[in-house]
């Protein structure tokens, strides 16, 4: 926990026990959660937070780049504690992210027609798909 307040106060950001509890909820997660999902686990722990406060919170977590809001084609905005450069793969039936490291480090290249457009801050690769269980129940 000490090492999570440590980030916090590196971004700049008070590191209040929310903070601390919502972003280390976000750390140890791998299933890229939502909003909703991530207020049922923190909602254990501190049971006076509202879920106002925890949209609040992990959109300023995102915005500061302490998380990554994913541009998703899911049904709710999810989130990604992990923060170097990966793709997803979206299982379109089951809404399930499955991390996928890269094979090189190709995520700071961006050809001449990208650059051209402006700063680019970061790459999100999306692969569309349809999960192993899914698959087998159709
Ligand atoms: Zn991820």
């Amino acid at each position: 926990m000490k090492k999570i307040r440590e980030e916090l106060q590196q971004f700049g950001l008070a590191a209040t026990h929310p903070r601390s509890v919502i972003l280390r909820c976000l750390r140890e997660r791998k299933d890229h959660p939502d909003a909703e999902t991530v207020y049922q686990t923190v909602h254990q722990e501190i049971p006076s937070l509202s879920i106002d406060t925890v949209y609040r919170t992990l959109n300023l977590f995102a915005s500061s780049g302490l998380i990554v809001h994913l541009a998703m084609p899911t049904h709710r905005f999810r989130f990604d504690g992990g923060v170097e450069p990966h793709d997803h793969f979206l299982c379109t039936t089951c809404e399930q992210i499955v991390d996928i490291e890269p094979e090189e480090n190709d995520h700071q290249v961006f050809s001449e027609k990208v650059a051209a457009l402006g700063q680019i801050l970061s790459l999100q690769r999306v692969y569309l798909g349809t999960c192993h269980a899914c698959k087998k129940a159709i």
